[in-house]
């Protein structure tokens, strides 16, 4: 696959990296690679294991979750796949708790 440079519409991976780490450190605030900040938005969330399931549901921010994100700039979304196995079981290990 060959995605001609100005064709694209998606984040290439270190931006993908740049809005994962903006997320985390605030997700209310977080900035376009390209275009800065306030022109990102959060679309959803959506459910890691139904996406790997084949399945795309919509989810809340808890767990494992993918966020999909929108700039309204340059009009890429980028989906961040913020499931993280430590926390997930951990998570899950208070609330059966
Ligand atoms: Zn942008």
């Amino acid at each position: 696959m060959h995605e001609e440079e100005g064709a694209t519409r998606e984040f290439d991976m270190s931006e993908g990296l740049a809005l994962a780490i903006a997320y985390l450190e605030d997700p209310s605030d977080v900035p376009c690679p390209m275009c800065g900040r306030e022109q990102m938005e959060v679309v959803c969330y959506l459910d890691v294991h139904s996406i790997e399931g084949g399945n795309v549901t919509p989810t809340s921010p808890d767990g494992d979750y993918t966020v999909v994100l929108y700039c309204h700039k340059c009009g890429r979304a980028a989906a961040l796949d913020l499931s993280r196995g430590e926390d997930a079981e951990d998570a899950r290990g208070r609330e059966a708790a």
